[in-house]
């Protein structure tokens, strides 16, 4: 058996950057953050950056929700896209 032990969080993380040419770009009043629509399809935005994030998950839990991995996927990809450059 060659089971890879797979974290169900990461994976959602990969799913949503996935999907990061549909982020909103926000300058909020601490700094920029990326707006990440709910994956419940309700239209409400979530507002990331590589710390923080406004959902449930985050704010109520304290967690390194989903969002926020994906956004550290994300800028991880394009600073490797940028170097490949
Ligand atoms: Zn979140």
């Amino acid at each position: 058996m060659n089971a890879t032990l797979t974290n169900p969080r990461q994976d959602r993380a990969r799913f949503i950057e996935a999907d990061s040419g549909q982020w909103l770009r926000c300058h909020t009043p601490q700094g920029k953050r990326y707006g990440i629509p709910s994956s419940k399809g309700d239209g409400r935005y979530y507002l990331v950056n590589t710390v923080s994030c406004d959902c449930p998950d985050h704010v109520i839990r304290g967690a390194t929700c989903k969002h926020i991995m994906a956004v550290r996927y994300h800028c991880a990809r394009v600073r490797a896209e940028r170097n490949v450059a």
